[in-house]
């Protein structure tokens, strides 16, 4: 029979692996301590903007296949399979904080009436799992309790196809009997062929930290090569494309801007030094620094490109700044460590008046964010601009109309700190085009 599953945690993560789990044709039911997050939920409603999930949701929820309770015991007597999708976030000294992964252990594990499968889905740093282990077994469950890592790779934006079809599974396991219970709860995508990797436990917490330690030191990397493109009069587009060709190297993550951000990879790199440091190997991770320090350096140099203009353009003290995008990436509404808010925040913190504008995450900005302004559209919020800043590269950007945008500003100069828009219809519209590292109009 098939396993029965909880998801415990329903944030980004946990909302979108319940969802996909109960596409796949399991029973589920999602658990999370906040209750107007499962009420909404439970109404079919995603409380955040994830292409392609609200339909998910609703079509299993009124299906009767997945459910959503705030009652922990409820999942306990319920699910052979528990997913633990809580937050790990930053804590002091760049350390994981695991107090949400600990309080669900402690209150799970002694309300288990029925052999469990506990699957760790949060990003961790390595041992904590083996800890978990010695956790379990101090709190002397009733019955056998089995621990598990599953890393989960799904990338915002696109969390749905990569839920449905993962490009690759990794399942740290203790035992062939785990092993056995997460074929069963992967059997379709494992039949359609995806790749997996059977692994122990600290290998399965590695490879999730290490892929986005990877995907960073990939971004900085080629921004540290636009720092020299701009010294040098290089082109770093044109760098990248000829890197990219070399299938050694790739070209994905070889877009040179405004650097990496979101709720995953600078908390990733940050747990990965810590962690190191704990264990005693610090220089292991030594150049995970010099990728932190690339990436703030962009973030500042977007800042003195803007103060900068503003500076040229009149008394920049009140300068007017139209921000396009706030999100840390498209087809996203998550601002949690977003470049294009921290540039917009600093540059309000100097003094500019700053005018945001995004499809999808001016609401979450604005909690975040409410000292700045937000506008309903890209032309209100380039209104009596002297700078507009490229920030973040939704796709519908690419087709706003430079001239009615131009009408709209007081100033024309226009950073895209993004290097993704066609400079060519701005120039011909009359903007000053300032890119990170690539050649303009030549
Ligand atoms: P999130 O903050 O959006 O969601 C965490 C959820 O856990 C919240 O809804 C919170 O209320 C809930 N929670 C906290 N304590 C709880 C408890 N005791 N019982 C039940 N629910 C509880 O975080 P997220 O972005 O979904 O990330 C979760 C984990 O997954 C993190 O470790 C993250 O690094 C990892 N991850 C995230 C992504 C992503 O794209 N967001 C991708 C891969 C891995």
């Amino acid at each position: 029979m098939a396993p029965r599953i909880s998801v415990i945690g329903t944030g980004y993560l946990g909302a979108t692996h319940a969802a996909g789990m109960a596409e796949l044709g399991h029973e589920v039911v999602g658990v999370d301590t906040d209750a107007s997050r499962i009420r909404a939920l439970a109404e079919g409603r995603v409380p955040f903007y994830e292409p392609g999930l609200p339909e998910l949701l609703r079509r299993h929820v009124e299906s009767g296949r997945l459910r959503f309770t705030t009652d922990l015991a409820e999942a306990a007597a319920f699910a052979d399979v528990h997913f633990v999708c809580v937050g790990t976030p930053q804590g002091p000294g760049g350390a994981a904080d695991l107090t949400a992964l600990h309080r669900v252990v402690d209150d799970l594990v002694p309300a288990l009436r029925r052999t469990a499968l506990v699957v760790g889905k949060s990003t961790v740093p390595v041992g904590t799992a083996e800890a978990l282990v010695e956790r379990i077994a101090r709190l002397r469950p009733s019955v056998e309790v089995d621990l598990a890592w599953n890393p989960e790779f799904l990338r915002e934006g696109h969390a749905v196809e990569d839920t449905l079809r993962p490009n690759r599974l990794v399942l740290g396991v203790p035992s062939p009997a785990a092993e056995w219970a997460l074929r069963q709860v992967y059997a379709r995508p494992l039949a359609d062929g995806t790749p997996v990797v059977v692994t122990n436990l600290p290998t399965a917490e590695l490879v999730k930290v290490s892929a986005n330690a990877f995907l960073a030191t990939k971004i900085s990397f080629v921004n540290a090569m636009a720092e020299l493109c701009e010294v040098t009069g290089g082109d770093v587009a044109a760098l990248a494309d000829a890197l990219g060709h070399d299938d050694r190297i790739g070209r994905k993550f070889l877009g040179a801007g405004l650097g990496y951000g979101g709720g995953c990879l600078p908390k990733d790199v940050r747990a990965l030094i810590a962690r190191a440091t704990e264990l005693g190997t610090p220089e292991s991770v030594d150049f995970l620094h010099g990728v932190e320090a690339v990436n703030a350096r962009r973030r500042q140099r977007v800042v003195d490109e803007a103060l900068g203009a503003l500076r040229r353009t009149g008394p920049w003290l009140h300068g007017r700044v139209g921000v396009l995008g706030a999100a840390f990436k498209p087809h996203s509404d998550d601002v949690r460590d977003s470049p294009a808010l921290d540039v917009a925040r600093r540059l309000s913190r100097e003094g500019a008046w700053v005018t945001v504008f995004d499809p999808q995450a001016s609401v979450t900005a604005r909690t975040v964010a409410p000292e700045l302004r937000y506008a309903a559209n890209a032309v209100a919020a380039c209104r009596k601009a002297d700078v507009v800043l490229h920030l973040t590269e939704w796709p519908e950007f690419a087709d706003l109309d430079p001239a009615r945008l131009l009408e709209a500003a007081r100033g024309r100069v226009l950073v895209d700190a993004r290097n993704t828009l066609d400079p060519a219809p701005w120039l011909a519209a009359g903007w000053d085009v300032r890119t990170l590292g690539t050649l303009v109009g030549v």
